[in-house]
């Protein structure tokens, strides 16, 4: 599996979405959060969900990121149904081929940024040494080269993002899911905070998914998908490509 990895950068399909519906019970209440949503993202794809606040993007990403089960329908990563794995294999799936970021960065307060950063590595059983020199090396790429022993409790929103985007790549995932990366941010931070993704992720050809409220931030994806009501309404390339 680990052999032959091919570097088709054009239209190598990497996620595929079909018919995926999700209903909340909530007593006798049934909330359709997703009603029936099918796309595809291609391998080093920008992709962004954008909708309003209850449309059913964290829902999406949250079932297409494995953390979620559907009511119906299937998720295929890198050809894998998803949808179908248990438990243990879904573990393993996500540590070795994705990342995430998340809207409150939920790093350890306990931990420099270091050592935050070393996380993902600790699960995959990387020795500490590497683990040292890559978390290292990403806090650089994120621009803490200054702040590497602080502590979250430390450090701005927009550093405590930077370690939570340094944690998400430090295991060079294929997929790295953000949910609403820069809704706890200022404007300026944010465009700081997208820059920085969308150079990671263009640097090893790697794919994101983010979801945003915020049409400011979606203009950083190379494919915007809308959602509204559980639906998608709408599908189209994104126009910043060059910013
Ligand atoms: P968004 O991320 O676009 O704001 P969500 O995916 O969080 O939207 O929510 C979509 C819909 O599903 C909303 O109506 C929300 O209230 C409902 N919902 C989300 N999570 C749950 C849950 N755990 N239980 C019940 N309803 C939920
Ligand atoms: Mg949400």
């Amino acid at each position: 599996m680990e052999n032959s990895i091919e570097t088709n950068k054009n239209k190598e399909v990497i996620i595929e979405v079909n018919d995926v519906k999700k209903v909340y019970k909530i007593g006798n209440e049934a909330v359709k959060a997703l009603d029936g949503v099918s796309f595809t993202i291609n391998k080093g794809d920008f992709c962004c969900l954008l909708g309003t606040s209850g449309s059913g993007k964290s829902t999406l990403l949250n079932i297409m990121a494995g953390i979620e089960k559907a009511t119906s329908g299937e998720i295929r990563i890198k050809n894998q149904v998803i949808t179908k794995m248990g438990e243990n294999q879904l573990a393993k799936f996500r540590q070795k081929y994705l990342g995430f970021v998340f809207q409150a960065y939920n790093l350890i307060n306990s931990l420099n940024a270091i050592e935050n950063v070393e996380m993902p590595m600790i699960f995959k059983e990387v020795p500490k040494s590497k683990r040292v020199k890559k978390a290292k090396e990403l806090l650089i790429t994120v621009g803490l080269k200054e702040r590497m022993t602080h502590k979250p409790t430390q450090m701005s929103g927009g550093q405590q993002q930077r370690v939570g985007i340094a944690r998400a790549f430090v295991s060079d995932p294929e997929v790295v899911f953000a949910d609403e990366p820069t809704g706890n941010l200022d404007s300026k931070t944010s465009h700081e905070i997208m820059t920085i993704i969308k150079k990671m992720a263009e640097e090893k050809n790697q794919t994101i998914v983010m979801v945003t409220h915020d049409p400011t931030m979606a203009k950083y994806a190379d494919k915007i998908i809308e959602v509204h009501d559980g639906k998608i309404i709408k599908m189209y390339d994104g126009g910043n490509k060059n910013e």
